[in-house]
């Protein structure tokens, strides 16, 4: 153990799926990666447990772990007594973030108290029923077994609550938005926040001073329009289903097609909602898979629903990009980033091809050499929009939150 594993505090940063707990150990007040890893399969007695410390040294485990607070306490145990521990006890752990997906009305991070669980379990559970209780679970799992210290939600939708109604309401009865909330919340906001906060110190301008719009292309999909720092747009609606086409899911696509839809294959709800989420977008299309990767080994040997899968995709991504350049009226920066944004050059390549109109221009050779996981610059010298590619990383996002927050504000 180092000795610095003695006394420093942390920030422990958890991500709770339905059978998965992700998390990061951030050093409390700086950047420092002290840890990460997952827990899969939570739930069977074949879990696997990967953990990787600040040295990139891993380790592994197959336990039996029935719950998320048995992952909880799993991870714990490699932090605090592992090969290569990172803290000596329990009150190292200055405070627990939490990535909720959905927070309903919260715009900004709060501390997790009574109210908040039951506006969490009455309201949101309703809103993200996929997410949110899983989530939570994971938040009251901390409860019992750090027991004191203080758990801080940070939702993905939080960074979109500065959208104007006319942006955030959807042209239906005005009736139904208060009495079942439907509006566009929008996701990855977390995701989204970070990216624009490294573009602009990477412009060495204040963010209350740029435009700029965030292009998160991973499984997962969406764009935000930030104005001075305040998200004003983003494609993700009432759930991630809205916006550009993803992996598995649709994005947008006339409400009339899935009724008629529905009544021509009769099909019911839940079918409904399966093949919109998880048998549409890349995979649906192309008829082999979700994953960028396949799709562009496809294209390349001349399988021509992979090539439509894949134009669609860019052509949809840039439909949005050329709607938020009107939203802004012209944007500073463009930042690329999440799973195929990071990596996919042909993919960025093919969305701002032929916008040299819009001040967008790409340098392909910087664009093709991009080193993983480093911040690049990719647009060319007369490029009036700088165009970037951003890795996102938004459990260090929610450690910076939560140095920020007053944690006794319970
Ligand atoms: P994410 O949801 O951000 O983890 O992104 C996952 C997706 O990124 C995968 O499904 C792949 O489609 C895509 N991806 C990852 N690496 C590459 C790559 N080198 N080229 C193209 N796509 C990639």
């Amino acid at each position: 153990m180092s000795r610095d594993a003695t006394r420093r505090k942390v920030n422990l940063i958890l991500n709770c799926g339905s059978s998965s707990v992700k998390y990061k150990v951030f050093v409390s007040g700086a950047e420092t990666c002290l840890a990460r890893g997952v827990v899969e399969k939570v739930g069977s007695p074949q879990a696997i447990v990967r953990h990787c410390d600040r040295a990139g040294e891993k380790d592994r485990e197959v336990a039996d772990i029935k719950n998320h607070k048995q992952a909880i306490q799993t991870v714990l145990s490699f932090l605090i007594s592992g090969g290569q521990a990172i803290i000596q006890e329990k009150s190292q752990i200055k405070a627990v973030g939490h990535r909720v997906v959905h927070g309903g009305k919260y715009s900004q991070p709060v501390v997790i108290t009574k109210e908040v669980k039951k506006y969490l379990q009455d309201v949101t559970f309703e809103l993200a029923p996929l997410h949110n209780p899983y989530n939570f679970e994971g938040i009251e799992a901390v409860e019992q077994v750090l027991p004191g210290v203080p758990n801080v939600a940070v939702f993905d939708t939080a960074f979109h609550q500065t959208l104007p109604d006319y942006a955030y309401m959807y042209g239906i009865p005005y009736r139904f938005f208060k009495k079942h909330l439907i509006r566009k919340y929008g996701f990855h906001g977390t995701s989204h926040q970070f990216v624009s906060s490294v573009a602009s110190r990477l412009l060495k301008k204040r963010i209350s001073e740029l435009k700029i719009i965030t292009v998160h292309l991973g499984n997962g999909s969406s764009l935000a329009a930030i104005k001075n720092g305040k998200c004003v747009d983003t494609s993700m609606g009432f759930t991630p289903l809205e916006g550009v086409m993803m992996g598995t899911r649709s994005g947008d696509i006339d409400p009339a097609a899935v009724l008629h839809l529905m009544m021509a294959e009769e099909l019911g709800i839940h079918e409904t909602d399966t093949i919109l989420n998880k048998q549409s977008g890349l995979l649906g299309v192309s008829g082999t898979s979700n994953d960028m990767r396949e799709i562009l080994k496809s294209m390349k040997s001349g399988d021509a629903r992979a090539a439509l899968a894949f134009n669609m995709f860019c052509y949809r991504v840039k439909k949005y990009i050329g709607s938020y350049l009107a939203v802004l009226n012209g944007a500073d920066a463009i930042v690329f980033t999440a799973g195929i944004g990071e990596n996919s050059a042909k993919t960025r390549e093919e969305i701002l091809k032929n916008a040299e109109n819009l001040g967008i221009i790409i340098d392909v050779r910087k664009n093709r050499t991009v080193k993983p996981e480093k911040p690049a610059l990719i647009s060319g010298k007369n490029s009036k929009v700088a165009v970037f590619v951003i890795p996102t990383n938004e459990e260090l996002m929610i450690s910076k939150i939560m140095d920020k927050i007053n944690l006794r504000h319970r």
